[in-house]
């Protein structure tokens, strides 16, 4: 058996058995990993509550052919206390939590620029300086574009213009000029692009200043465009997969 050492967030934790729990993890140099925690569901447990969901936390674990074990847990920020008093804060902390491991598809693949930014995301939400909204929309921003998805912005993203933006296609990889533009797609107010930019960019004065009804319309997009990226992202995983693995599959096509 090897021992290491990490730093992560928890994001997850389930059953498993009586007394114990699997943790899923995401750790600054080993990506998304999932551990056992032994007797961490008794009262007496030597864990405490240092396991639970967005705990950031040292860990010492040992290395097993299935689930990894772990040792040692030190917290290093407690941010679910603070967030499981503001609902508002939880709800945008759960679903960060939920993209970071969605998009980090690929158990222990190493994801130091997720893990960056979800620790940074928590940080900025428990300091409570910006809307919770601004912060998971900037958050789920910058963590489609660390996965290769980043929505075009400022410029069309069928013809490469800059000006007259008029319109969003999620399918097409966000926003359109007036020619590109086709029926159905939704028209946002330029200044709800630029909020997206602003988030994307981390202008925090920008964003702060922006109006409500510009808030409420950005996060509807991000919401949207994310959905889309992560059902079409895993199906199209699934693809490589399958052309590089499993010989049943290869004589299929
Ligand atoms: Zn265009």
């Amino acid at each position: 058996m090897t021992l290491y050492r990490d730093e992560g967030v928890v994001l997850r934790t389930q059953k498993l058995g009586e007394a114990d729990r699997i943790v899923t993890i995401l750790t600054r140099r080993h990506g998304r990993i999932r551990a056992a925690a032994k007797g961490v569901r008794k009262t007496k447990s030597r864990f405490g509550a240092r396991l639970e969901p967005f705990s950031h936390v040292d860990l010492q674990l040992y290395e097993r052919r299935s689930l990894d074990l772990v040792t040692q847990a030190e917290t290093l920020r407690p941010y679910g206390q603070t967030l499981a008093t503001d609902y508002p804060r939880y709800t945008a902390g759960t679903a960060m939590l939920e993209t970071a491991e969605r998009l980090t598809s690929e158990e222990g693949e190493p994801a130091l620029r997720q893990f960056l930014l979800l620790v940074g995301g928590l940080r900025t939400l428990v300091e409570g300086d910006h809307d919770p909204r601004l912060v998971l929309d900037a958050f789920l921003l910058r963590s489609l574009s660390v996965a290769g998805w980043a929505p075009a912005i400022d410029e069309c993203c069928r013809c490469g213009d800059r000006g007259g933006l008029r319109g969003f296609m999620i399918a097409a990889g966000g926003a359109v000029c007036a020619r590109c533009r086709q029926p159905g797609a939704a028209t946002p107010a330029p200044p709800t692009f630029a909020l997206m930019l602003a988030l994307l960019r981390g202008d925090w004065v920008h964003a702060d200043g922006s109006d409500p009804r510009h808030r409420i319309e950005c996060s509807g997009l991000v919401a949207a465009y994310l959905q889309w990226h992560l059902e079409h992202g895993i199906r199209s995983l699934r693809h490589v997969e399958r052309g590089t693995g499993d010989t049943s599959d290869r004589e299929r096509v």
